[in-house]
């Protein structure tokens, strides 16, 4: 008897370990197969010269003034009148809220679906104290080693200046669009997208624009990030997650702290200790699903080792991946909508209890989950009616998924295949907020990706100090939007 189980048992664990090993060797890459292409030909050097010069306007966007730096963005657009006159010749230019920029590439066939691109012009400032720790000053634009260096190098003058290389270098060759091609480069993209993006999606909507998909900043080629992956991989953002900040209130009755009240959680600091330790222990689940969920199985087969077993036999494994996965903040953000307790004020001397407890909570959303829902499981999770909780200004809701099989996609694939064959392209979820979130009624697809390479220790220059981008790379990003424009004007558009 115990025999017979003991072969049953060990003709199960057989089984098992066929249907994981055939799941991991058989997978097979979701790689699109195409010849390669040979890049244009890019003036690596002027084009940095002029990368480096738009650097040099200190475009720091402000959220109350609309005229902050006003002169410094004035600046910015004759450099880039100067610096592309086929640009200012052939596209149709306006200005939106003032500041911002929208040009329209009239396409040759009026039927076919317009697509966008889009950068922005405004910066973020330098941390008061880290000027010094720059290798070149922050706005210096210097070329130095390689790099052009300075605020705005890659986020965003980057793309902004290599959309308009590539425009000007196609224009010049008489090439015309079969769709029509809109460039918009917002003006406050930093500080809320208020009087830029969400500006032309009015616009648009007024104008009766809808576009087949859209290409802004946002994932990148990644070079060394992805455990069991070597060759770099370029993930393509499907989505954003949204963006939600709760207050909580507490009230309590006032006191002198030589009395306070005999039970636990019964101050104000009390309940708002709980409340928020209630938070964070009962956060939204995490799970391998939706966007994750297309990114791990993309990958999945270009992994070697654990990871390529773990990962392609989610069927057997997933609760484990999943555990493994939220033990690293980058992955557990990915996975779920993340609680994170930022401002807490309560009382103002030693020997009174506060009549009130203050604390500030940020969520990023995702997909699928909506702002509404999360009020109602912080309701439900601080399980004490006596804590208030109200919503801030700022909401905005997660991202659609775009899609990641239809033609836009391949669009964008095809073009970095074509490029770099060595490159891996998968669709991933962008964890910051865009321009791009406005666009989601105007357009079929939104894409966040540019080909920035970026290894671990240049992560910390986004949005920090020595942010730079390497001249051969930027020449990569002119390549890029040159041969996509002409892809994406080859392909039919979906209907
Ligand atoms: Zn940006």
């Amino acid at each position: 008897m115990l025999r017979k189980l003991f072969a049953l048992i060990g003709a199960l664990v057989l089984v098992l370990a066929l249907a994981v090993a055939g799941n991991t060797w058989l997978a097979s890459s979701k790689q699109i197969a195409v010849a390669p292409v040979k890049p244009v030909a890019v003036n690596a050097e002027a084009a940095a010269a002029r990368l480096a010069a738009a650097v040099r306007f200190k475009t720091v966007s402000s959220t109350d003034d609309a005229e902050a730096n006003g002169t410094e963005f004035v600046g910015l657009h004759e450099h880039l009148k100067a610096s592309f006159p086929k640009v200012h010749e052939v596209l149709k230019r306006e200005a939106v809220g003032k500041y911002g920029l929208l040009y329209t590439w009239a396409g040759g066939d009026p039927k076919a679906k317009p697509i966008a691109l889009l950068a922005h012009q405004d910066v973020v400032p330098i941390a008061p104290g880290t000027e010094g720790d720059w290798q070149q000053k922050p706005f210096s634009g210097a070329i130095e080693g390689g790099f052009i260096w300075g605020r705005g190098a890659w986020d965003n003058k980057g793309n902004l200046m290599s959309i308009l290389e590539a425009v000007e270098m196609l224009a010049a060759t008489g090439f015309r669009p079969r769709q029509t091609v809109y460039l918009f480069f917002g003006q406050d993209e930093e500080v809320g997208g208020v009087r830029g993006a969400q500006q032309v999606v009015k616009l648009f909507k007024e104008r009766g624009v809808k576009l087949d998909f859209i290409v802004d900043e946002g994932l990148v080629i990644t070079q060394g990030l992805v455990p069991g992956i070597e060759a770099p991989v370029a993930l393509i953002g499907v989505a954003e997650k949204g963006y939600l900040t709760v207050q909580l209130n507490a009230k309590a009755p006032p006191g002198h702290s030589s009395m306070p009240p005999p039970e636990a959680g019964q101050t104000a600091i009390g309940m708002m200790s709980l409340a928020l330790a209630r938070l964070e222990d009962k956060q939204m689940p995490a799970a391998i699903r939706g966007v994750a969920e297309q990114m791990f199985t993309t990958l999945a087969p270009e992994m070697h080792g654990v990871n390529r077993i773990f990962l392609s036999n989610l069927w057997l494994f997933k609760p484990v991946v999943e555990r493994q996965l939220q033990k690293a903040a980058s992955t557990n953000a990915m996975m779920r909508t993340t609680t994170a307790l930022t401002i807490v004020q309560a009382g103002n001397a030693e020997n009174v209890l506060p009549g009130r407890a203050q604390a500030t909570v940020n969520f990023r959303l995702l997909p699928g989950d909506s702002s509404d829902a999360i009020v109602e499981h912080s309701v439900q999770a601080i399980a004490n009616p006596a804590i208030t909780i109200a919503k801030q200004p700022g909401v905005s809701e997660a991202s659609k998924v775009s899609s990641s099989d239809g033609a836009p996609y391949e669009t964008i694939a095809r073009t970095l295949r074509q490029l770099h064959p060595d490159v891996i392209v998968a669709p991933g979820l962008m964890l910051a907020a865009t321009d791009s979130r406005f666009f989601g009624d105007v357009a079929d697809n939104v894409y966040r990706f540019a080909p920035v390479r970026a290894g671990p220790a240049d992560l910390a220059r986004f949005h920090g100090t020595n942010e730079r981008i390497s001249v051969a790379n930027y020449a990569e990003l002119i390549q890029f939007y040159h041969q996509l424009l002409q892809n994406a004007s080859a392909l039919p558009t979906s209907p």
